[in-house]
């Protein structure tokens, strides 16, 4: 059965002294539920991050890498040099990235697939902007981002697939997909997949939600049967924000 999982995606946020109060401050939480628990620090503090963590259950994930092996791409970062440091797993396709730096379903296929040939696991995020959904057209966005990103792999490299739909209003901005929303879109999500790789596949992949979750309303959103947990920006930057959403499982 899929797993749930709380991954905290810290952006750029927080140097290395930073890092380390927050971690310290992580250690300090009680987890209650079973859900798996990821932070995602800056490059520079994956390091500093997986040390620290190494003996809890809190796994230290990257935010972003690049498609190639190695070589002239200067300031990027691949996914062999990330396994090296013992980082087994990377979120690929946030909306910030989409749009600050112009990443394209294209160029995360390439990604993707670097990602899974090194043996990693992938968050996956995508998810419409407010107006595709003004225009009742949020579904087709996210079919189109999904299926031109993903749908070249075979259904068994959804072992190594996490899915976060985010959809791009509720970033950062306070709003959130209301539950029923988050569960329309995640239902939709595994039928998409299901018309795709059968029953099976579509019932294993973990589907996060992203976009405002906060304590307040962690609960209410992971309660639906199609949310397997969430993907959380702001309020992961409080160690008890973030355990109040890891324990709301
Ligand atoms: P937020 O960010 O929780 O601050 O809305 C979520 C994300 O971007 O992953």
């Amino acid at each position: 059965m899929r797993k749930n999982i709380v991954a905290g995606n810290w952006k750029m946020n927080n140097d290395l002294s930073q890092t380390e109060t927050l971690i310290t401050n992580l250690k300090k939480q009680t987890q209650t539920s079973t859900a798996e628990v990821m932070i995602a620090p800056t490059f520079t503090n994956l390091w500093p991050a997986f040390d620290a963590l190494r003996q809890s259950n809190i796994e230290v994930i990257a935010q972003n890498m690049h498609f190639a092996e190695n070589g002239a791409y200067t300031g990027e970062i691949s996914a062999a040099m990330l396994k090296s440091i013992g980082v087994e797993t990377v979120i690929l396709g946030h909306s910030e990235r989409r749009a600050y730096f112009n990443e394209t379903d294209e160029l995360l296929a390439k990604k993707v697939d670097a990602a899974l040939a090194n043996n990693m696991r992938v968050i996956f995020c995508f998810g419409e902007e407010l107006a595709d959904r003004k225009a009742n057209n949020h579904e087709n966005v996210v079919a189109s981002q999904i299926k031109n990103a993903l749908f070249h792999l075979d259904a068994a490299a959804f072992k190594n697939i996490v899915l976060a739909y985010e959809p791009v209003w509720a970033i950062g901005t306070g709003e959130t997909a209301s539950p029923e929303q988050a569960q329309d879109m995640h239902a939709f999500i595994r039928e998409t997949l299901n018309n795709k790789y059968g029953a099976e596949t579509a019932n294993n992949v973990s589907i996060l939600y992203g976009g405002s979750v906060k304590p307040a309303n962690a609960k209410e959103i992971f309660s639906k049967p199609d949310v397997d947990g969430g993907l959380i920006g702001g309020a992961a930057l409080k160690a008890e924000d973030f355990y109040a959403i890891v324990n709301a499982f």
